[in-house]
């Protein structure tokens, strides 16, 4: 594997950014699915230094941003029962709900702890049998294989006290669904880490229906200036076909064994996305035989009404409709630490990359 510093090098960065130009195309835009790719493209200004007809569009492929606010609605509403202790990883704290967000509920005494792995809520559920440890799944084909792997041991040691609040998406019906409802987009710059486990084919469908072009691509600026450069190539050419750019990590296969374990755990489910609306078969919820490991079950958790925070219009960036610096709350009332929108809490949200990576800052 070559060193990353190759990846960044600025002699190809320049070189790269010379081809795309010789051959762009008056206007052709590219989404980036992933929020990965979103933080990657905005910290090395990549936007700019491209011809000004390529125009790079924020996707929905941010975990934190795609969360609905009824789902910290519930697991706030999950906190004030008995003996629960809700553990989550970090950003997902700070992400408003109607009635506040977690990072509130626990300055006002709430057991919620932010772990670094799902093995840490294990633990904490095997020291402390006397609580209900519950962990608040979020993202997609990334995150996921993990969360089935926590399952997997807490079903293995019949661990009765863990539990898993799954949000988990898959990222593929969203981006069919984002074609199907008419987003402007010509090309996907498709997302390195949930193709590490899906493989490429899962994409194969998009060029044939939709004229889409796909390349999947690493997270360096070579790694996405080269994947860029290879969507221009099939978009002028008029044959988009799905390519593999990050070959040292993904597979045309993908991990079998990740998706195996995702299987064994997870069943597809209708879910809402931000801005989508509900997506047939785009979440994934735990299998009826692990009713006593799905917190939904075990709690009688209720759906709740999904709100949208007033003025914000995350929705339509992560449509590729609207661009941050079209919201007029940007920069002034939602700020990265004071966030009005899912968009602005993560460090790979479509706002907040814009907020930390743009020129007038
Ligand atoms: S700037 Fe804030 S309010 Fe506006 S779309 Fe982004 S997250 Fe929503």
């Amino acid at each position: 594997m070559k060193s990353l510093e190759a990846f960044r090098d600025k002699e190809l960065v320049q070189l790269l950014i010379e081809e795309i130009g010789r051959i762009a195309p008056p206007s052709v835009n590219l989404m980036e699915v992933c929020g990965g790719h979103t933080m990657a493209i905005q910290k090395a200004g990549l936007p700019s230094l491209l011809p000004p007809g390529i125009r790079l569009l924020s996707g929905p492929g941010c975990p934190v941003c795609v969360t609905s606010y009824d789902f910290i609605d519930q697991a706030l509403a999950l906190i004030r029962k008995e003996k629960v202790t809700i553990t989550t990883y970090g950003d997902l704290i700070r992400v408003p709900g109607s009635g506040g967000n977690l990072a509130e509920a626990r300055a006002l005494g709430a057991d919620i702890r932010v772990v670094y792995s799902l093995l840490e809520a294990i633990e904490m559920a095997r020291k402390e049998p006397q609580k209900e440890i519950v962990f608040l799944g979020i993202g997609f084909e990334t995150t996921a294989p993990a969360t089935a792997a926590g399952l997997d041991l807490a079903v293995k040691e019949k661990l009765r006290n863990f539990s898993v609040f799954s949000a988990h998406k898959v990222m593929i019906p969203a981006m069919d669904a984002l074609l199907e409802q008419g987003s402007p987009i010509h090309g996907y710059i498709c997302p390195g880490h949930v193709s590490a486990i899906t493989g490429s084919e899962v994409y194969r469908h998009l060029p044939s229906r939709f004229g889409a072009c796909c390349v999947i691509s690493g997270f360096e600026a070579v790694d996405i200036l080269e994947s860029i450069l290879m969507l221009v190539k099939q978009y002028v050419s008029h044959e988009p076909v799905v390519e593999i750019q990050y070959r040292r990590v993904v597979r045309p296969e993908g991990n079998l064994k990740a998706r195996e374990l995702m299987d064994k755990y997870f069943e597809l489910k209708d879910d809402w996305w931000r801005g989508l609306g509900v997506i047939p078969y785009s979440g994934l919820k735990i299998r009826p035989e692990y009713a006593a490991w799905n917190a939904e079950e075990k709690f009688g958790m209720q759906a709740v009404e999904n709100k949208e925070p007033p003025g914000c219009i995350c929705g339509l960036v992560l449509k590729g409709v609207k661009t941050p610096a079209d919201c007029p709350l940007f920069a002034n009332i939602c700020q990265p630490s004071d966030p009005v929108g899912a968009c602005m809490v993560s460090s790979e949200g479509a706002c907040h990359a814009h907020y930390l990576y743009r020129e007038d800052g």
